[in-house]
């Protein structure tokens, strides 16, 4: 094919594909062609390639309808001139990287009219090789797919809003309203988590029971109301206890919260910790006249700590660290108490201090 400027009111025979005319109804006529062009409603750009320009030789009247740029002021410039300013977009590099293999492709990128307006251009454009197979010219074809664009947005925008309500609603779900603790149902799928990758990589772990002692005399005496807010205060001093990411801190129920936490600094380390919040909680100076143990709120804690053993379900050191927390009771509230499941330690109730 050799190559020739064309205009939009007459197109060069030569621009005229050698194939696409039915054998039977002999060839198609430049001007049909020329007619066909611009009757079309979608943009058509032709641009001749020499060299590394990939200059405009010819645009139809859908072009211009669609951008506000004639006809003659295309033609001559560079295709690029148009795409200028949606660089960062990436679908042009989908393009851009069509054009380097001299490969057809089809692109959605956010184009602008002559006036600076945007708009969706479904954008294709597909490579013309002379007979040699020398890249001569790129047909690009574009329309107007903003409408379309935008309802595909608004419907990912609301699918994404769904998705986070989703989310919102799962946590709210997994929390408790008076403490804003999780709430046990989560804390149960947490722990089977959190136990099966302690199990996996024999790590050392504790399952703590916290009890707020003598709550129902508290409650008798200053009323529900106070004692939901002493409820809530003392979740609060746990929670900021145990506020590492990988610690999970929830109410199991009633005046009762549960920690799970990693033994990354060994069991002495914990139990000191674990020390330091038993004291917090009586600095808190909650009073509660009618207590057995001190005129302010205290708590007895229960924990078991180990490695969890192979096969085991993992409600093991719950029920144990339970079983701890009622030995507390049982020997003066106030305290810790501890079951160990180390393999060098019997597994026995043994005080913390
Ligand atoms: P112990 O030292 O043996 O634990 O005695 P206790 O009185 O704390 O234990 P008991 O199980 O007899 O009573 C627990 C009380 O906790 C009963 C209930 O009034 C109170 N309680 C449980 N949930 C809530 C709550 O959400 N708000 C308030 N205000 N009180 C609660
Ligand atoms: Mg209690
Ligand atoms: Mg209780």
């Amino acid at each position: 094919m050799t190559q020739k400027t064309v205009s939009n009111s007459a197109l060069s025979k030569d621009i005229v594909s050698k194939d696409i005319a039915p054998k039977e109804s002999g060839p198609i006529s430049s001007e049909l062609l020329a007619e066909a062009l611009k009757a079309t409603v979608d943009g058509i750009v032709i641009s001749e390639v020499t060299g590394d320009h990939c200059r405009i030789i010819f645009a139809n009247p859908a072009f211009e309808t669609l951008t506000g740029y004639t006809a003659d002021e295309v033609i001559g410039k560079d295709y690029w001139f148009y795409i200028e300013g949606s660089e960062e977009q990436a679908e042009i590099a989908v393009l851009r990287e069509a054009v380097v293999n001299q490969e057809s492709c089809r692109v959605t990128i956010l184009n602008h009219k002559k006036t600076g307006e945007p708009f969706w251009s479904e954008l294709s454009i597909s490579p013309v090789f002379s007979d040699s197979g020398q890249l001569t010219h790129y047909i690009a074809v574009q329309k107007d797919v903003t409408q379309r664009v935008e309802k595909e947005r608004s419907i990912q925008e609301r699918h994404e809003s769904l998705l986070s309500l989703k989310d919102e609603l799962q946590e709210l779900a997994s929390r408790d309203s008076l403490t804003g603790l999780h709430n046990r149902r989560y804390f149960e799928e947490e722990l089977s988590r959190l136990w099966a990758v302690h199990q996996r990589l024999e790590a050392t772990m504790a399952v703590v029971f916290i009890d707020i002692d003598s709550f129902k005399l508290y409650n008798d005496h200053y009323g529900h109301l106070e004692g939901d807010k002493a409820l809530k205060a003392v979740a609060d001093k746990i929670s900021e206890s145990f506020s590492r990411k990988a610690d999970l801190v929830a109410r199991f129920g009633g005046e009762e919260f549960v920690v799970v936490a990693t033994l990354e600094n060994g069991v002495d380390c914990f139990l000191d910790h674990l020390e330091r919040l038993r004291q917090s909680i009586i600095d808190l100076k909650i009073e509660n006249k009618h207590s057995t143990v001190s005129p302010y709120i205290t708590i007895s804690t229960g924990v078991c700590y180990g490695v969890p053993p192979k096969g085991a379900s993992s409600s093991l050191f719950t029920r144990d660290a339970d079983v701890a927390m009622y030995q507390a009771k049982k020997t003066g509230r106030n305290r810790i108490e501890v079951v160990s499941y180390e393999p060098d330690e019997k597994v026995i109730l043994k005080p913390a201090s």
